[in-house]
């Protein structure tokens, strides 16, 4: 745990980093680890100190709370409260994710269809604003309107340094059903079904996702925690999580296991360094399963184009980049998996249903302005990440764009961590623009944070 003093000594070093940014200058933070996928152009600028903002200050487990620094990962964040069997409400996948970007940027997991998001478990944060103050913000008092469009803000209004969160217990294990549909529409019905009892087949469900292989092969993971878990299953060495979906009805993975089982093969991209090849895999360092190892190869081939290069060497055509999330409403999900089947067509697709959060029961869920996501409607986060090759006649993009049409027809929402294409007005009506620049205006009077506009689509 980081002492409190400590904690006080690493934002005043913040404080002093963003004084010393020239005015006009951009503002960046020196982070070792990134989960943004749009490449950003370099800024030569000195980046912000956030170096001390990485640790967990406590964990109350009587009221399963924590207070956690805005640049802690979740990795280490998980390491603090699984020992008092405890976890926050939503931990995404990967890793290195921290708090302050998975609810200023938008995490999402398997526990979201009945938790939402990660900044719906936030109750308070501090805030390093554009204007160089550091807030308290909460859901009500003088910062509220700060509190509620900081969700997918991506830093452009402050920084969190601190944030109280709640926390929720978690079995030992989850136990594991594999359930598998060959049509999607019973794929769709079957998430109703889980979210209107919070069971199937007379199990509880605490956590579900999915994997679509086809339009003819899904399945959905539905999740149970236990404190008396039978055989553990162990994806970070040989068995590659993702294949097991098919060989396997039922499977148990401890509670850490469980968390980072995306990790291991980040879903199952690994594949693109070879290390899904029993071979490499063999000889490729344990250590280096993770997440942020693969990223930094991304960023590697972002920057020296190697791939990019040898395809036009063997006369092969270049390649669009599809890595994206959308929401689209559990209505539409199963005609935009046919769609993105039929017209995108890369496979495997990662679902994840997702509602807002009811705290106190049915009717009790807020709306977030600047992610306008609907109470009361349950929505599938559809994840996809690769690329396709550019049609002749066709420009880089066109896939990306057509995708982002495909998603507003259907009422769906876009995350904003990768490739986006709106224009300004397009955009400020799907991300609450009206909102986003009042509270601009009012945090950063003198716009020195980058606009959220020039950071998700102009990739500043
Ligand atoms: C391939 C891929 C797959 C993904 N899959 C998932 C997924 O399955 N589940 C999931 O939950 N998320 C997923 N994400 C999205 C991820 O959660 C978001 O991109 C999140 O913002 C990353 O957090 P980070 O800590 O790595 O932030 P960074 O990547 O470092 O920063 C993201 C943005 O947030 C801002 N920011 C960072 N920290 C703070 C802070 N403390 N206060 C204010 N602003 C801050 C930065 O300025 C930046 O604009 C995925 C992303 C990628 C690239």
């Amino acid at each position: 745990m980081r002492a409190q003093r400590d904690h006080e000594l690493a934002v005043d070093a913040l404080r002093r980093s963003y004084a010393a940014v020239p005015p006009g200058h951009p503002v960046r933070l020196a982070k070792r680890t990134s989960n943004l996928f749009r490449p950003r152009s370099a800024t030569g600028t000195p980046e912000l100190d956030v170096s001390g903002l990485g640790g967990v200050l406590s964990v109350d487990p009587v009221a399963r709370t924590a207070d956690v620094q805005g640049m802690c990962t979740y990795e280490d964040l998980v390491d603090a409260t699984l020992p008092h069997g405890l976890m926050p409400l939503v931990v995404p996948q990967l890793r290195t994710i921290t708090l302050g970007g998975a609810v200023t940027g938008l995490g999402i997991e398997s526990t979201s269809f009945r938790n939402g998001l990660p900044h719906e478990s936030v109750l308070e944060l501090d805030v390093l604003t554009g204007a160089g103050e550091v807030v308290t913000a909460g859901p009500d008092g003088p910062h509220a309107d700060l509190f509620a469009a900081f969700p997918n803000s991506l830093g452009s209004l402050g920084y969190a340094t601190r944030l109280r969160i709640e926390l929720q217990p978690v079995g030992r294990a989850v136990a594991l059903r594999n359930v598998r549909f060959t049509r999607l529409t019973e794929l769709t019905d079957a998430i109703a079904d889980v979210v209107a009892k919070g069971e199937w087949e007379g199990r509880p469900v605490d956590a579900m996702d999915g994997v679509v292989f086809s339009p003819g092969e899904s399945y959905l993971v539905l999740g149970s925690f236990t404190d008396e878990p039978e055989r553990l299953s162990d994806y970070t060495g040989q068995d590659i999580y993702y294949r097991s979906l098919r060989r396997r009805v039922r499977d148990t993975l401890s509670g850490h296991d469980y968390l980072w089982r995306w990790d291991t093969d980040w879903f199952w991209c690994s594949a693109a360094f070879g290390v899904q090849h029993p071979v490499v895999r063999r000889l490729w360092p344990a250590r280096w399963r993770r997440s942020d190892v693969y990223h930094r190869l991304v960023r590697l081939e972002h920057r020296h184009q190697v791939a990019a290069r040898v395809d036009r060497w063997r006369g092969r055509p270049a390649r669009e980049r599809v890595v994206q999330d959308v929401e689209i409403p559990l209505d539409g999900t199963a005609e935009f998996l046919r769609w993105f089947d039929r017209e995108v067509g890369m496979t495997p697709v990662w679902l994840c249903p997702l509602r807002l959060r009811e705290p106190a029961g049915p009717g009790s869920a807020r709306a977030w302005p600047l992610y306008p996501l609907h109470p009361g409607r349950t929505y599938v986060n559809i994840g996809f990440w690769g690329s396709v090759p550019i049609a002749a006649g066709a420009a880089d993009g066109d896939v990306n764009r057509s995708i982002e049409r495909a998603v507003s027809e259907l009422g769906g929402h876009k995350s904003l961590y990768s490739d986006a294409y709106y224009d300004r007005a397009a955009f400020d009506r799907l991300y609450g623009g009206e909102t986003w620049r009042a509270v601009k205006d009012r945090y950063d009077p003198d716009h020195r944070l980058t606009g959220l506009y020039e950071k998700a689509v102009a990739r500043r």
